[in-house]
């Protein structure tokens, strides 16, 4: 899988991406991650990207013009037109299901915006996604670029080792993962439970499964209210 993401700060993308389990899958080739300097395709002379908005206020616009032409030249290197994301607060939350979706692409570009946004007629001709990362207001899209690409590389197969496995982690099915204990056995007078001690590997799966519901019940009763449970459950937590 190809990630392209377009930027004025290249340098804090790929510091943020070169490390780490997303680092290990560039390096064995699962997935590359290119950042392209639209700074690099500005035909004005002094390397300027951003004006005035039409009609007055305040802050300044990334013009149509150098976000084009970065976008064209991605687009005639891979000889296809990826899914190109726009990150934006105006956009629907991403979600795991989202990123789910995404990884089904070979490429994805992503596009990211500063100071007060970009001019919209480079977005209508380009942006196929509109994504927010959550109902708040930050300086730049690279960190949210950097959340999604990262959400989406771990569905990539062979991102995650088998350690690492993310088939029983948070939202599968809606639910919250159940806690989870590591050695000693006891720490500052907590004790493991006992049921995870026992060996019986029913017994902890059925634990699991009913701390699952009890966390995702108390924690995110948004998430709780759709999520997939058995008639027997359902009786018992609903
Ligand atoms: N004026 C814009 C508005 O009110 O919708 C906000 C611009 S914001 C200061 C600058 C850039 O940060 C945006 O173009 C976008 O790329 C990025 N950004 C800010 N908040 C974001 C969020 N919650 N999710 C995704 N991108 C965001």
């Amino acid at each position: 899988m190809n990630f392209y993401i377009m930027t004025l700060f290249p340098d804090m993308v790929m510091q943020g991406l070169n490390t780490s389990i997303i680092g290990r899958a560039a390096e064995k080739g699962l997935l590359t991650i290119e950042a392209v300097n639209i700074r690099d395709y500005t035909i004005n002379k002094h390397k300027k990207v951003d004006d005035y908005p039409y009609g007055g206020g305040a802050g300044m616009l990334m013009q149509a013009q150098p976000v084009y032409d970065a976008w064209r030249s991605i687009v005639d290197k891979i000889g296809t037109k990826p899914r190109t994301i726009y990150l934006t607060p105006q956009g629907p939350t991403f979600t795991q299901q989202a990123a789910k979706s995404f990884a089904k692409e070979e490429n994805l570009i992503f596009l990211c915006g500063h100071y007060e946004g970009i001019d919209e007629r480079v977005l209508e001709e380009i942006v196929t996604d509109y994504v927010s990362i959550g109902d708040y207001v930050l300086t730049g899209g690279e960190l949210p670029a950097m959340v999604m690409v990262d959400a989406i590389s771990r569905m990539v197969p062979g991102v995650l080792t088998n350690d690492e496995s993310g088939s029983t982690e948070s939202f599968e099915g809606d639910l919250l993962e159940y806690p989870q204990y590591s050695r000693p056995e006891e720490w500052m007078g907590k004790k493991v439970p006992p049921v995870l001690l026992s060996g019986n590997h029913k017994l902890v799966d059925e634990w699991r499964r009913e701390q699952s519901i009890i966390r995702t019940k108390e924690r995110r009763p948004d998430l709780f209210a759709r999520a997939e449970l058995t008639e027997k459950e359902r009786k018992k937590w609903r």
